[in-house]
């Protein structure tokens, strides 16, 4: 799934590779897919964008977002997957196919469900708002959203409930966070309430770097990019590592499900004086 630094990676190679083009034809799904949501028919994308110009892109939250020069908006979220291509060598099996006049296409395909939502600028969506307004971990009020989350959460949710659900933080999620716990030292099911001031400190500093650097390089060696590329950031806890042992201590990763998503963490590395079940 797409996080943070993938969104916004794959934003700016659509204002760098796709903007300026012109939308020849936009084709609705080859076989419908049951996790793939649209807004109104998919039939009716090609009526509202073609002629339309590529105008910009957006990346927040969990949402990549492109804008055309008929004030027609395109967002999408995590679960999307969307490639760059030529126009002859499209896969047989889309859920939406952007062509261009230049014979280049932008395919759309879904990994195990999402959305793509065409809209006039109001697409009144409780996930899409939250990631639109959302203070992006890149600016200066982040470490003030950070702790006032913090200070009003309940102080027997586990770090990984913190920051991963219910939308408190749109874009980082069960992948990203891996590495960012790694980082500060903290296990995922230590519960905030037991976090020092030193520690929450330390995990705010390492939300924003690793992000930064995740960010930096491309997004993660385990996503793509809009080339079908793999991101430049060589995450170190993920399905890609986790039999290798921990690059710090060399310790024994250890992989288990929890709260609907695989987690890693070191046992030396991440110790917490308590957790959560
Ligand atoms: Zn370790």
């Amino acid at each position: 799934m797409l996080e943070f630094p993938e969104i916004i990676n794959i934003a700016e190679q659509i204002k760098k590779y796709v903007q300026g083009k012109r939308i020849l034809h936009v084709l609705p799904p080859t076989k419908p897919h049951k996790f793939c949501w649209f807004a109104g028919e998919p039939e009716d994308y090609d009526t509202a964008l073609c002629g339309a110009v590529v105008q910009s892109a957006e990346g927040f939250g969990s949402y990549a977002e492109m804008a055309f020069d008929n004030g027609k908006k395109l967002c999408f979220n995590d679960g999307i997957n969307i490639r760059l291509t030529d126009r002859d060598k499209v896969p047989q099996n889309y859920q939406l196919l952007m062509e261009f006049d230049d014979a280049t296409a932008m395919v759309f395909t879904v990994a195990m469900y999402g959305s793509i939502i065409l809209h006039d600028g109001d697409f009144d969506n409780r996930y899409y708002l939250k990631s639109k307004t959302a203070v992006s971990p890149f600016s200066e009020e982040f470490a003030l959203c950070y702790q006032n989350l913090l200070n009003s959460a309940k102080a027997t949710l586990s770090v990984k409930a913190f920051l991963a659900t219910e939308q408190r933080f749109p874009g980082i999620g069960n992948g990203v966070l891996q590495d960012i716990l790694l980082a500060a030292g903290v296990h995922p099911k230590q519960k905030i309430g037991t976090l020092s001031k030193g520690e929450q400190d330390k995990l705010l500093s390492c939300i924003v770097s690793v992000l930064h650097s995740m960010t930096d390089k491309g997004g993660r060696d385990t996503e793509k990019n809009i080339f079908g590329q793999a991101g430049g950031y060589q995450t170190k806890l993920s399905k890609n590592t986790y039999s290798s042992g921990c690059v710090q201590c060399g310790g024994e990763i250890i992989k288990e499900s929890y709260l609907g998503g695989t987690i890693y963490y070191c046992k030396s590395c991440q110790k917490a004086p308590s957790l959560c079940k």
